[in-house]
C-alpha cells in the first residue's frame, strides 16, 4: 500500500478536519493517513465519509489512506472492513500475548479477504486517546515481538516502547533498541503512536529508522483545533471566516509535521 519513506498518520474527528489534513498533504504532494478511532468512527457515517475522503483527495491529487485507530471491538472492524476503510488496527494490546495473536488473526483473516490491509500492537501503549486509557507502562518484550510477528500475518506492527498518547507528562524514554530489533526482523511497517508531544529532534530519529513507517499523531491535531477556535472567536465576523481560520490551523499543524519527512 505505502511507497517507500514515511507517512504521517492523522486522528481526524469530522469532515472538515479531514479536509484540513487531505489538504496539507496536498501542499507539500505527499500521501497521509487518516485515522479515526473507534469513538469518532461511530459518530461518522461510515461510508459517507470514505466517499468523501477518497474523492476529496483525488480531486487534490494525492493519495490519502483511511483507518480506524485502536479498535478492541469485532463488529466496529468487521464494519469499518465494510465500509471503505484502507486498514484498521485490531487493538488486543490489551489481552494477553497468545489471546492478541488470536484476536489479530481473526480480523486479518476477515480483512485480508476484503483487500484491508490490519496493523497491531504489542505491548499497550500508556496514557489516554478519546476512549482508550492506559495507566500502565507495558513496553514489550523481545520474545513477544518476535512471536507475535511469527504467528501473525499482520501488515503493520506497532510496539509500545516507551511512547505515549496525549501528552508526555515527563521526558519519554524511548526504548530505540526495540524499535530497531523489531525492524531488523520483519519488513513490516513500523507504527509509532503517541507522535504527538514528541520533540521534532525525537520524531526525525525515528524517521530515519529504515522501516519505522507510519507516525500516529492526534493530540497534536486537537490542539491545533483549539487554538484554531479561540482565533475564531477572537476575531469573529462571519462562520465562513472562522471555519478558514480553524481551517489553517490544523492544516499548517499537519504541515509542520510531513515537513519532518524531508
Ligand atoms: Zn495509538
Amino acid at each position: 500500500m505505502l511507497g517507500s519513506g514515511g507517512y504521517f498518520a492523522f486522528n481526524i474527528w469530522d469532515f472538515e478536519s479531514a479536509r484540513a489534513v487531505i489538504d496539507a498533504a496536498a501542499s507539500v504532494q505527499h500521501g497521509v493517513i487518516l485515522q479515526t478511532s473507534t469513538g469518532i468512527y461511530k459518530a461518522l457515517p461510515a461510508r459517507v465519509f470514505s466517499a468523501f475522503v477518497k474523492s476529496y483527495a483525488s480531486d487534490r491529487g494525492i493519495q490519502a489512506w483511511l483507518n480506524l485507530d485502536h479498535c478492541k471491538e469485532k463488529e466496529i472492524l468487521f464494519h469499518a472492513i465494510n465500509s471503505g476503510w484502507d486498514m484498521v488496527m485490531a487493538d488486543g494490546s490489551s489481552l494477553p500475548i497468545r489471546q492478541n495473536i488470536d484476536f489479530t488473526n481473526e480480523i486479518i483473516s476477515y480483512a485480508h479477504a476484503r483487500g484491508v490491509l490490519v496493523e497491531a500492537e504489542v505491548g499497550q501503549v500508556k496514557g489516554i486517546e478519546d476512549d482508550v486509557v492506559v495507566r500502565q507502562d507495558a513496553i514489550a518484550s523481545r520474545e513477544e515481538i518476535a512471536e507475535f510477528l511469527n504467528k501473525t500475518d499482520v501488515d503493520f506492527i506497532a510496539v509500545a516502547f516507551g511512547n505515549a498518547h496525549g501528552e508526555y507528562k515527563v521526558e519519554p524514554n524511548l526504548r530505540y533498541d526495540l524499535v530497531e530489533y523489531t525492524t531488523s526482523i520483519t519488513d513490516r511497517p513500523f507504527v509509532v503512536h503517541g507522535g504527538s508531544g514528541l520533540s521534532d529532534e525525537i520524531l526525525t530519529r525515528l524517521i530515519r529508522i529504515p522501516g519505522v513507517k507510519k507516525f500516529n499523531i492526534s493530540t497534536d491535531l486537537k490542539m491545533a483545533y483549539k487554538r484554531g477556535i479561540e482565533k475564531a472567536c477572537s476575531s469573529w465576523s462571519q462562520p465562513v471566516n472562522a471555519s478558514k481560520i480553524i481551517h489553517d490551523e490544523i492544516m499548517s499543524e499537519s504541515v509542520a509535521k510531513m515537513k519532518l519527512l524531508g
